[in-house]
């Protein structure tokens, strides 16, 4: 367990944090639990990014009201979790986290199984045999509660009582250098929880910070234990990865580390078969990015079709030369592929799913002239197939015709309406299909 230390505690006037930066909501819940009698810290990422004068994700509040007295304290409380009980409070537009200071596990020895069983109540903390925290669920001081945080930045308290900073790990020190260092033994730290691993390589991606030298090398070395979180969780980790507008940054430390080959062993091995591999990976994910920059809405399947498709639809290609038609090689690919994955990384098979519908629908959508576009365009799939094929578009400078007809077929459909009509065999709009009897030619007399 990590050892306290005195506080620094930065005055309003050394700091140039303001409350105008921070959620009205977020502030009328400090005030509410200030007035009470409570402590009201505003803490984690939300400090952090406003003292690097960014915008918050979002805002948390950490407090020493329990559950209970947060649901007695507010209207729009639930409590949510199992591991810890956590307050969400429910506004119009925002949903905030209130959580109840807590307590980081302590050594293995001191809270086993063993001694938890003797007292015949469930262990609050508990621990694999490597060090993994599996259980963590016990209310702690303001120190417990910074010190249990991952990173020093993300460690740091506004406290609404006078305004002022609270620094127990030198955050403040880290963030003027711009570097991230988990909260004591970066081994121990990053063996409790693998996950903020994923954390470290995001946060110094994103936000343009570095991953402090020595635990740079020890995240190299765990990086292929992150094969060990709960693949649900490491879902989750991944559409903040590649969701948010560093998706490009972020997948090239992942590659550096070692990460990426420990999440998706496939596609790191097909990315290092061509540098053009590589290549063609960093300008779609910098194309994501770009559409997220343009506020385009990126859902989890075009994220995976990004990341896989490439390498799927090149996999599909060798299994056409053997002959098998391409829409079953291609769907062949994406079984063997997504059922690897998912020992790993929990892919929900509706997501699975859509990606493999945005791939499948790629012929259909070059196909020039389309065959019904309309009723492609109908298709649940079209918007973000439409969108694969734009970005690949980008990366290949491809398939353009194709895309040019959708973009003006989006723009006047009617026009596009009559080449409908007009591709050589294709039904016409409103007649049934005639089956044509085959004419026998009269056989000739020999
Ligand atoms: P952002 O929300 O911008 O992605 P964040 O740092 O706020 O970044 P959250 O997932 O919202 O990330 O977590 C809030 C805070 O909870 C973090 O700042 C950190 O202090 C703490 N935290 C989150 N995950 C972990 C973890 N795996 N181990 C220890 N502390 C964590
Ligand atoms: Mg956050």
């Amino acid at each position: 367990m990590v050892k306290a230390m005195e506080p620094r505690i930065i005055p309003r006037t050394g700091h140039n944090i303001s409350r105008k930066q921070v959620s009205p909501n977020a502030l009328r819940t400090l005030y509410r639990l200030h007035q009470n009698g409570f402590i009201a810290y505003l803490v984690g990422g939300c400090v952090r990014d406003l003292l690097l004068e960014r915008t918050p994700k979002d805002f948390d509040i950490a407090t020493d009201a329990t559950p209970g007295q947060l649901k007695r304290l507010f209207r729009n409380c639930r409590l949510v979790g199992r591991r810890f009980r956590l307050a969400h409070l429910h506004f119009q537009d925002e949903i905030l986290e209130v959580s109840t200071f807590r307590a980081d596990a302590p050594s293995a020895e001191a809270d086993t199984e063993e001694t938890d069983r003797h007292h015949r109540r469930p262990p609050r903390h508990l621990k694999d045999e490597d060090g993994m925290v599996l259980r963590d669920n016990v209310f702690g001081t303001p120190e417990e509660d910074a010190l249990r945080r991952d990173f020093t930045i993300n460690a740091l308290s506004y406290n609404i009582a006078d305004f002022s900073l609270i620094d127990y790990t030198n955050g403040l020190g880290d963030l003027e250098q711009r570097l991230i260092r988990p909260i004591g033994d970066p081994y121990v730290r990053f063996t409790e929880d693998p996950v903020r691993m994923l954390r470290a390589v995001r946060f110094a991606a994103s936000h343009n910070l570095v991953i402090e030298p020595a635990t740079w090398e020890i995240l190299c070395e765990l990086s292929s234990n992150i094969s060990r979180a709960a693949p649900a969780r490491l879902y989750e980790e991944i559409l903040k990865l590649f969701l948010l507008g560093s998706a490009q940054p972020i997948f090239h430390l992942l590659d550096k580390c070692g990460l990426l080959d420990a999440l998706f062993p496939r596609l790191s091995e097909w990315l290092h078969t061509s540098s053009h591999h590589l290549t063609l990976m960093s300008i779609n994910l910098e194309s994501l990015d770009q559409l997220y920059r343009n506020r385009i809405p990126l859902p989890p399947p075009l994220c995976l079709a990004t990341l896989f498709g490439p390498a799927l639809e090149e996999a599909a290609l060798a299994r056409d030369r053997d002959g098998i038609p391409h829409l079953q090689a291609l769907d062949e690919a994406c079984t063997s592929f997504l059922g690897e994955l998912c020992q790993i990384v929990t892919i929900p098979a509706r997501v699975g799913g859509r990606m493999r519908g945005i791939l499948a629908f790629q012929p259909g959508l070059r196909r020039m002239p389309p065959r019904r576009p309309s009723s492609m365009a109908r298709r649940p799939e079209f918007a973000d197939a439409l969108t694969y094929l734009r970005l690949m578009a980008a990366a290949k400078e491809e398939n353009r015709t194709p895309l040019e007809w959708w973009d003006a077929f989006l723009l006047d459909p009617s026009s596009a309406m009559s080449s409908e009509t007009a591709i050589p065999g294709a039904p016409e709009k409103g007649r049934k299909k005639r089956r044509r009897r085959r004419r026998h030619s009269p056989k000739t007399a020999t």
